[in-house]
C-alpha cells in the first residue's frame, strides 16, 4: 500500500481544520535555501466553518499565470462569514504559490507543473510535497472540489465550467449538475489531452464530486472573466447547501470535446494568423490557422486545418507557434 509506506508531509498548517469560525492562515512548508537557511513557503489559506455540513474545497493558481480563481478566491475570503456557511469551506487562492508569485504556469523552484504531479511525495520536491498534501490531507477532508483554471499565458478559452466523463455515472451526475449551478456562459464536457498526474484525477479517483474551469487566458483576467469566476464560486456554495440562497442562473450552453480529433497541434514552427475566432462555427477540413515561416520571405504557410465539425472553445494565444504547441480546440455543442 503506497499511504503506509510514506513519511509524514512536511508541511504544517497554521489553522485548524475542524475548529469553528473564520480563520486565515498558512500552509507552511519548510524549504530550505540560499536567501533562508531555515525558511519557508508560506501558502496563504482560509477556513470558514459553521457547524456540521459538507466542505468545499476550492483551489486556484493550481498554474501561477492563470487569474480569474485566485480573484475570486482572494476576494472570497476576505468576505465569507462564519455566520454564512452551513458547514465548510476550505480556500487556496494560489494551489502552486511559488508559480503564482513568479506569474508562470510552473513552479520557478522546480519546474514542477501542479496538475502533473499528483498524487505528489512528501520527500520530493516543493511542488511534489504541496501536491502530495493536497492528496492525503485536504482531498480527503472535501466533499466537493472546484478548481479554477484559465488559458495562462500561452492559451485562451471561451469561458466555461467543466467535469469529466466518468465511470461512475452518478458521481459524475453529481459534477455536471455542480458545472450547471456554477452558471459560466459555456459548459464542457471535458477531455483532457493526458490524465495521468493531475488534480482533477486524483480527486476523481477518491470519488469527490470535482469540478474545473478555463475561463480565459493570455495571462491576464477581464472584467468579465472576474465576474464569471465570483458569480460562479458563490453558485457552487449555493447548490451544495453551503451557502443560502438560491443559484443566480445565467443561460449556459453545454458543449462536448468528443475525442481527439477536437486538438489541433502545430507541426511546424512560426507566425501564426488566425482564421477564426473563440466561439465561431468551423467545418471539417476548414483551415482554424495559418503558420508562416519566418526564416525567409517567400515560403509557403502551412495550414491547421479543423478535423471536425464544432465551434473554437481554445486558441493558441502568443504570436509566434512552436512545432507541438497546440493550436486550437473545437468542441460540439449538446444538450446536458
Ligand atoms: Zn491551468
Amino acid at each position: 500500500m503506497r499511504q503506509a509506506t510514506l513519511r509524514p508531509s512536511p508541511i504544517n498548517p497554521t489553522v485548524d481544520f475542524s475548529a469553528d469560525g473564520v480563520q486565515h492562515g498558512f500552509l507552511r512548508l519548510p524549504y530550505s535555501r540560499d536567501d533562508s537557511a531555515w525558511g519557508s513557503v508560506m501558502i496563504p489559506l482560509t477556513v470558514v466553518k459553521n457547524g456540521g455540513g459538507p466542505t468545499a474545497l476550492l483551489t486556484g493558481g493550481n498554474h501561477g499565470d492563470e487569474y480569474e480563481g485566485p480573484i475570486a478566491l482572494f476576494d472570497l475570503a476576505r468576505g465569507l462569514k462564519a455566520e454564512d456557511v452551513t458547514g465548510r469551506v476550505i480556500i487556496v487562492p494560489a494551489m502552486n504559490y511559488p508559480a503564482f508569485l513568479a506569474g508562470t504556469r510552473t513552479s520557478p523552484i522546480d519546474k514542477g507543473n501542479m496538475n502533473r504531479s499528483f498524487p505528489g511525495a512528501p520527500d520530493g520536491t516543493v511542488t511534489q510535497k504541496i501536491a502530495d498534501y493536497f492528496q492525503r490531507t485536504l482531498l480527503p477532508l472535501a466533499d466537493i472540489v472546484l478548481d479554477f483554471h484559465s488559458g495562462g499565458k500561452t492559451l485562451d478559452f471561451l469561458p466555461f465550467c467543466a467535469a469529466h466523463i466518468l465511470p461512475d455515472k452518478a458521481q459524475e451526475t453529481k459534477a455536471f449538475d455542480l458545472v450547471s449551478a456554477f452558471g459560466a456562459p459555456w459548459s464542457m464536457k471535458m477531455l483532457e489531452i493526458d490524465a495521468v498526474g493531475m488534480y482533477d484525477t486524483a480527486a476523481e479517483e477518491m470519488g469527490k464530486v470535482f469540478i474545473t474551469t478555463e475561463l480565459g487566458g493570455g495571462g491576464t483576467a477581464t472584467a468579465r472573466s472576474a465576474a464569471i469566476a465570483k458569480t460562479g464560486v458563490a453558485n457552487v456554495l449555493r447548490a451544495a447547501g453551503i451557502l443560502k440562497g438560491t443559484v443566480e442562473g445565467g443561460e449556459t450552453t453545454w458543449l462536448n470535446m468528443p475525442d481527439g480529433n477536437c486538438f489541433c497541434f502545430a507541426e511546424d514552427g512560426g507566425l501564426i494568423e488566425p482564421f477564426v475566432d473563440l466561439g465561431d462555427a468551423v467545418k471539417s477540413g476548414q483551415i482554424v490557422a495559418r503558420v508562416y515561416p519566418v526564416g525567409r520571405t517567400g515560403a509557403d504557410p502551412l495550414d491547421v486545418r479543423a478535423k471536425m465539425d464544432g465551434i473554437l472553445v481554445a486558441r493558441h494565444f502568443p504570436g509566434l507557434v512552436k512545432s507541438g504547441d497546440c493550436v486550437s480546440v473545437l468542441a460540439t455543442i449538446v444538450t446536458k
